[in-house]
C-alpha cells in the first residue's frame, strides 16, 4: 500500500476528549473517528487490525469444532420476554417498534436468538453437541460510553454458544473454549491471564474472564505470587482461618458506653482509644427485602457479591434507616450484633476474636468486650470480605498480589437458565426430554484492539505484535524527489510483496522527521529507511520499532532479511506450542 494513496489521516495533537491512552492513540494515528457519543467509524488502518483480530479468532474457534453463524442484529421482544430479561435488561437494552408496533431491540447479546434457533432445530441427543458462534455488531445503550472504543454503544464482538447434553459434555464445551480463547490472546501477543469471576448465583455455573494485564486497566484482579489462582477483585476469595474455642475464662465483663453521636469506626477508635481492627462493624443488609446482618472487622469492607452468592439471593443491598430501626432499635451507628431481630453472619476475619466493642444496638451507646457465644451468636461464619493485598492465596497460603486488567474475553458456563426459561429441549437415550446445558463465550474485537495498545505502547506511539499490525514493514525512502533513492524504496516496497511481507511505502512528499513520527505513531514493527549516505554506501537502515535496535542491511539482501525477520515473528506468535497465559 502506498501512503500516498491511502486514507490514513493522522493527529499530531492529543485529542482533548480522549482519557485513555487507546483512545488517544486510536485517533491520533487515523485508525477511528467518533461519529456521535460511543459510536465509531473504523478507518482502514484500523479496520486492517480488527481483521486480523477477526482472522485469529475464527481459525481458533474452527479448531475447536465451532461454526460461524451470523445473527440478526434487530430482535423481537418476544424472545426476551420468555427469557424474562425484557423487564430484567433495563435502559442498556435499546427498544423500539417497527411500523407494525411490534416491539423489538437491537441485540447486546444473542442467547435468545441462538437458543430459539437451536430448540426448533435439535430434538435429540444425537444432535449434540453444537457450539456456534459469530462475529457481530452488538448495541448496549451504556450510560457513560467513554475510553473510546473500550466502553462505546456499538460495537463488535465475537460471541459463541454451546449446547450440551450432559454436564460432563458442557465442561468438556467450556474447556475446549478455555484452551482456544487462551490461543486467540497468545497469538495476538498479549499479556494476558485468565481470572475466575462472579457469575451470579445461577446453579452449576461458572466462568473466567481473560484479562490483558495493564495498568491503566479498568478492572482490578488478584493473583496468587505462589500458584496459578487468580481472580477479579469480586470473586477472590479469603482463605478460612483455622477455628480455635476461646477460653471464656478470658472474657472480660460487658460494658455499656455512652457514646453521644460517635458513629464511623473512625469516630468510635479515636473517642475508645482503640484501633479499628478492635472494632466490629455490624451492616444491616437488605438480602431480597429481607434484613440480615454482618459482622466484620472495622477496617475491612463487605463484598456484596460474595453475600450475594453466600446467601443465594438475587439482590443485596445496604438496608434502609426504616430498616436498620427496626431491627436494631436505634439509628444508623449504633447497630450491634446483641439483640438484633435479623440472622447475623459473620465475616471469617472474626473468627478467634474475644472482648470486642461493638454498637449496643442503642442510640448513643457502644458496647465493650462483646463476647460470641455469651453475649451474641451468630448463624455461620463466611468468607464475605474483599481482599486486601496482605491477604494470602486461598488454594496455596502464599501472598497474594493485585494488578490491574482489561477485560477482552468471558467464558461462562450458564447450565439451564436460558434453555429452562425457554424450553430448550431434546430426548436422551431413553427417551427422556431433558433441557440442554449451555455454555456462552464472548470477545469483544474493539475491545481487544484498544487491550493492546494500553499494553503495548510508548511515547512516540503504538508498539504492535507482528500477528495484528496493520502493516509487517514501512518503507520510508526520506526524499521522494531524490530518483535513486525513490527507485530504491519502489524495489524494495515490490520485493517485499512479492515475498508476502505486508508493507507500506511511505511515498509522500513530506520531510523525513514527519515520516519517522507517522511511522512511530502507527507503530508498525519494523521500519525501513532509505536515506543518501546509507544508499550511497550500498545500504538500507532497518529499526525495529519495539526496542529501537537498528542495523545496515545491503541493499540486494534485504528483502530477504527483512522477510525473515517478520515471518520469524509471525511464526513464534502463531506457533502452536505458544498457547499459555503469559
Ligand atoms: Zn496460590
Amino acid at each position: 500500500m502506498r501512503y500516498s494513496q491511502m486514507f490514513l489521516p493522522t493527529v499530531r495533537e492529543v485529542p482533548s476528549d480522549a482519557e485513555v491512552i487507546s483512545h488517544q492513540l486510536m485517533i491520533r494515528a487515523g485508525m477511528i473517528r467518533k461519529l456521535t457519543s460511543g459510536i465509531y467509524s473504523v478507518l482502514p488502518l484500523g479496520y486492517r487490525t480488527v481483521k486480523k483480530v477477526e482472522e485469529i479468532i475464527r481459525q481458533e474457534m474452527d479448531a475447536a469444532g465451532a461454526q460461524e453463524v451470523y445473527l440478526p442484529a434487530v430482535q423481537p421482544a418476544e424472545l426476551w420476554q420468555e427469557s424474562g430479561r425484557w423487564s430484567f435488561y433495563g435502559k442498556e437494552l435499546l427498544r423500539f417498534k417497527d411500523r407494525h408496533m411490534r416491539e423489538c431491540c437491537l441485540g447486546p447479546t444473542h442467547e435468545e436468538v441462538i437458543t430459539d434457533l437451536v430448540r426448533n432445530e435439535v430434538k435429540t441427543y444425537r444432535q449434540l453437541p453444537r457450539n456456534l458462534y459469530q462475529i457481530q455488531t452488538k448495541f448496549r445503550d451504556e450510560v457513560r460510553p467513554r475510553f473510546g472504543v473500550m466502553r462505546c454503544r456499538e460495537f463488535d464482538m465475537k460471541d459463541a454458544y454451546s449446547f450440551d447434553a450432559d454436564e460432563k459434555g458442557a465442561d468438556l464445551s467450556y474447556e475446549k473454549m478455555f484452551k482456544a480463547y487462551t490461543r486467540i490472546f497468545s497469538r495476538i501477543g498479549l499479556t494476558f491471564r485468565p481470572v475466575e469471576a462472579d457469575s451470579g448465583n445461577i446453579g452449576g455455573a461458572y466462568s473466567h474472564e481473560f484479562m490483558v494485564l495493564a495498568d491503566t486497566g479498568e478492572d482490578a484482579l488478584a493473583f496468587c505470587s505462589g500458584c496459578h489462582y487468580a481472580a477479579n477483585l469480586e470473586k477472590a476469595e479469603i482463605a478460612k482461618p483455622g477455628k480455635v474455642d476461646p477460653d471464656p475464662a478470658q472474657f472480660k465483663p460487658l460494658e455499656s458506653i455512652h457514646t453521644p453521636d460517635v458513629r464511623t469506626i473512625e469516630e468510635v477508635s479515636a473517642f475508645l482509644g482503640v484501633t479499628p481492627q478492635d472494632i466490629v462493624k455490624t451492616l444491616v443488609f437488605a438480602a431480597d427485602g429481607k434484613p440480615v446482618a454482618v459482622l466484620i472487622r472495622g477496617d475491612e469492607e463487605v463484598n456484596e457479591a460474595k453475600l450475594r452468592n453466600y446467601l443465594g439471593a438475587d439482590s443485596v443491598e445496604l438496608a434502609t434507616d426504616d430498616i436498620v430501626l427496626e431491627v436494631t432499635n436505634s439509628p444508623k451507628g449504633f447497630a450491634g450484633a446483641i439483640g438484633i431481630k435479623a440472622d447475623v453472619y459473620a465475616d471469617y476475619s472474626l473468627m478467634n476474636r474475644i472482648n470486642v466493642v461493638m454498637g449496643a444496638n442503642r442510640e448513643d451507646y457502644h458496647v465493650k468486650n462483646a463476647n460470641l457465644g455469651r453475649d451474641f451468636t451468630v448463624k455461620a461464619f463466611a468468607d464475605l470480605r474483599i481482599i486486601k493485598e496482605s491477604d494470602s492465596c486461598p488454594r496455596c497460603g502464599k501472598p497474594v498480589r493485585f494488578a490491574r486488567g482489561i477485560e477482552v474475553g468471558h467464558v461462562f458456563k450458564l447450565g439451564t437458565k436460558y434453555s429452562k426459561a425457554m424450553k430448550a429441549t431434546f430426548l436422551d437415550r431413553d427417551g427422556k426430554e431433558k433441557f440442554m446445558i449451555m455454555g456462552c463465550y464472548g470477545i469483544g474485537v474493539g475491545r481487544t484492539v484498544a487491550a493492546a495498545i494500553e499494553q503495548q505502547h510508548d511515547d512516540q506511539g503504538i508498539l504492535w505484535p507482528m500477528t495484528i499490525a496493520p502493516f509487517h514493514v514501512m518503507v520510508v525512502p526520506v526524499n521522494v524527489n531524490d530518483a535513486k533513492i525513490a527507485a530504491a524504496g519502489e524495489t524494495l516496497y515490490r520485493e517485499l510483496e512479492e515475498a508476502g511481507v505486508e508493507v507500506l511505502l511511505d511515498d509522500r512528499d513530506e520531510r523525513a522527521g514527519v515520516k519517522f513520527n507517522d511511522a512511530d505513531l502507527i507503530g508498525i514493527p519494523v521500519r525501513v529507511t532509505i536515506g543518501p549516505k546509507s544508499l550511497a554506501a550500498g545500504n538500507v537502515e532497518m529499526r525495529i520499532r519495539r526496542t529501537g535496535e537498528t542495523r545496515t542491511i545491503p541493499v540486494g539482501e534485504a528483502a530477504t532479511v527483512i522477510r525473515d525477520i517478520v515471518m520469524g515473528e509471525l511464526k513464534a506468535l502463531n506457533d502452536p506450542n505458544n498457547g499459555h497465559p503469559r
